[in-house]
């Protein structure tokens, strides 16, 4: 096989774009569909900061790289959840990333602030671990987005993730969340503009890009996910992508390009908002979910960012 660009042997192919490419081109194809998803959602133009939420594997790492070595402004955040033997490895490799290319690092902690991990919030809750997770994470980018005026706040949601959520709002109709799954979701009051330039790459790919760029990624999913379902859809659609090369790029984009027409947006429907009596952000309730989340903890939710890393400090002063 020939790389499409060089006529060079190739390393690897993608068949779903029937082609095949040498090392170089590779990497290069790679970044041209990232740059592909930012111009055609509009996410960020380059002359805009963004932050991206980082959390030490494949695709947070390789998108981090490729923004940078783009030509974009990134600077990264790290949520540590205190999860044993999982979090100090993904903090360290995200840390060791950051310094050797000299990025900024945001680093959120909740074993510094509070000396605990995420399982004991979702314990007092009685719910599940992702679900608090997800609360938390969504807190902490939009909290740390707006105090350092970040003009978007980037995740490294692929391909496979966006078709196997994508599989799961289809199968059980979850309108509502199909209303709301795009790579591009325009800032609100008390929230942040959401983006996902990786959504055309798969996860092989970007793991091939770690490999190539020599970037040191953690192998291990968290081990507090249970969510079994969606290693389910990811396994199907697999299985459909590999009968038929194409498939999840024509169940997701295809999905992309209608879903404007199925579900329009109206600009002002929103429900009103006020701010949270504990901690100042918007919220339809007296308290935000977040707080409310952490007084049932027995945590004060705005101790959190008392544990920000100097290198976080200083930028406040
Ligand atoms: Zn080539
Ligand atoms: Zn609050």
């Amino acid at each position: 096989m020939r790389c499409k660009k060089c006529k060079q042997t190739a390393c690897f192919q993608i068949r779903r774009h029937n082609a095949a490419f040498c090392e170089e081109h590779f990497v290069e194809h790679l970044q041209n569909q990232v740059v592909r998803a930012i111009k055609k959602f509009k996410m960020f133009p380059r002359s805009e900061k963004i932050l991206l939420a980082v959390s030490g594997g494949k695709d947070s790492l390789a998108l981090w790289d490729m923004l940078v070595d783009i030509g974009y402004s990134v600077d990264g955040l790290y949520i540590d959840l205190g999860i044993p033997d999982y979090s100090d490895v993904s903090g360290q490799k995200t840390r060791n990333f950051a310094e050797a290319r000299g990025l900024v690092l945001h680093e959120v902690s909740l074993s510094r602030a509070y000396g605990v991990d995420i399982g004991h919030i979702a314990r007092k809750n009685k719910k599940p671990p992702c679900s608090v997770c997800g609360v938390l994470k969504r807190y902490v980018m939009n909290t740390v987005a707006e105090r350092h005026g970040y003009f978007a706040v980037a995740t490294g949601h692929n391909l496979d993730d966006e078709a196997a959520v994508l599989m799961g709002n289809v199968l059980n109709w979850q309108t509502e969340y199909l209303q709301r799954q795009s790579p591009l979701l325009e800032a609100k009051p008390g929230m942040a503009r959401k983006v996902k330039p990786l959504f055309r790459l798969a996860e092989r790919e970007t793991a091939a890009y770690c490999v190539l760029r020599g970037i040191d990624y953690i192998m291990h999913e968290c081990p507090m996910s249970e969510d079994a379902t969606s290693f389910t859809y990811k396994e199907v659609l697999n299985r459909l992508e590999s009968e038929s090369p194409g498939s999840k790029d024509h169940f997701l984009l295809g999905f992309l390009r209608t879903a404007p027409q199925l579900f329009p947006q109206d600009p002002d429907d929103g429900p009103d908002l006020q701010a949270c009596t504990r901690c100042g952000q918007l919220t339809t309730t007296g308290e935000c979910g977040f707080c409310r989340q952490m007084a049932r903890a027995g945590l004060d939710s705005l101790a959190l960012f008392h544990s920000d890393t100097p290198q976080e400090r200083d930028q406040h002063n």
